[in-house]
């Protein structure tokens, strides 16, 4: 297991659940989030999945990486999900100051914006699910909601696509849940298709962050 895997792992486990997002209850609904991409070879595989099961997820993509590929930001918004700020340099809370921390979230806003041509919903996802207390409360004065997840697929626990599979199939949902994804597993895209049915016939929507 790579460090950043290690690290995905081991933040997971210590974000407190009072932190975790969960959505206002209308209906049964539940919400994928993608992180970490776009990805030049998952993500145009993971949109035709999703496109083909007409489903609406987040992306929280990161702000560099979608430099790198805008065309794929803006498929991702053309289709209807929803793009969201998952930082620009993908920061860990250790590695930047408040300042520099949150300066890197607004830079990514902007990138993101720009690229798609419009103002995108101030939806943040912070890396590791680590984020400095004042960032958070600064945030908030921002405009911004910062969205964790309330159920771990564990995709960044696992190497192949039926553990994932078989994790998640054990996992309760409720409705309101945000289901964490990854576009940068290629075990995560190859689980996707039962990973939603799994979902649905536990007589839940899938949404986007936006809808719950
Ligand atoms: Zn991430």
């Amino acid at each position: 297991m790579g460090i950043g895997r290690q690290i995905k792992h081991f933040t997971s486990l210590v974000v407190p659940r009072w932190l975790l997002f969960r959505g206002r209850m209308a209906g049964r609904k539940v919400a994928l989030s993608f992180d970490d991409g776009p990805h030049q070879e998952h993500s145009p595989r993971i949109l035709d999945v999703l496109g083909q099961a007409g489903v609406k997820a987040t992306f929280f993509v990161v702000g560099e990486e979608a430099e790198k590929y805008p065309a794929l930001v803006r498929r991702m918004l053309e289709e209807g999900h929803e793009v969201a700020n998952h930082s620009y340099g993908h920061y860990a809370l250790l590695d930047a100051s408040p300042a520099d921390y949150l300066a890197d979230v607004l830079h990514c806003q902007k990138v993101l914006e720009d690229i798609c041509g419009c103002d995108l919903e101030k939806s943040f996802r912070p890396p590791y699910g680590s984020i400095p207390p004042l960032v958070f409360l600064k945030l908030i004065r921002l405009g911004f909601r910062t969205v964790f997840w309330s159920v771990d697929s564990d995709d960044s626990r696992v190497e192949e696509a039926g553990q994932l599979v078989e994790r998640f199939s054990r996992k309760p949902l409720v409705s309101g849940d945000v289901v964490l994804l990854h576009e940068d597993y290629r075990h995560t895209l190859e689980a996707l298709p039962v990973l939603m049915d799994t979902v649905r016939q536990k007589g839940f929507d899938l949404v986007r962050c936006q809808d719950l």
